[in-house]
């Protein structure tokens, strides 16, 4: 598989998808950002509200780690970053925020991804055509 799941937490750290964990051991979360004024959480952090227009009061937070599956869709023709049969879709955390995300380590799917389970966020790297490098993006697993 060109996009590669693995644990380059230091990698994710720089990536502005992820929030700049502390303390050792400690795993990457996504970077979310919450309204002052309303407390609305979106994803990924913007500096203006989409429920109430506020402007500049977004603070960025850390997200949950783990939500649960919405739905999922598998893509069976490859392209220039992911080989294919690859899988994608829709994790909703407990902090009210809807992630579009490309699923890993759940083939068989039909067996791994279920609607409703648990997924976890994790890191890996996808081939950015334009540029050429592996870049550190999210990606949701199945909890196990
Ligand atoms: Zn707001």
């Amino acid at each position: 598989m060109k996009a590669t799941q693995n644990a380059d937490s230091s990698s994710a750290r720089t990536s502005k998808w992820f929030y700049q964990c502390s303390g050792n051991g400690a795993e990457p979360t996504l970077a979310g950002a919450k309204c002052s004024d309303c407390a609305k959480i979106i994803f990924p952090a913007r500096d203006m509200c989409p429920a109430c227009g506020a402007r500049h009061r977004m603070s960025i937070v850390p997200l949950s780690r783990v939500g649960k599956l919405l739905g999922y869709g598998i893509s069976l023709r490859s392209t220039e970053y992911l080989d294919a049969p690859y899988a994608f879709g829709y994790v909703m955390l407990p902090d009210g925020v809807k992630v579009y995300t490309l699923l890993v380590d759940c083939q068989p799917f039909e067996m791994k991804l279920r609607i409703g389970s648990e997924m976890e966020v994790v890191t890996g790297r996808v081939l950015n055509p334009n540029t050429g490098e592996r870049e550190p993006v999210y990606m949701f697993r199945p909890v196990s």
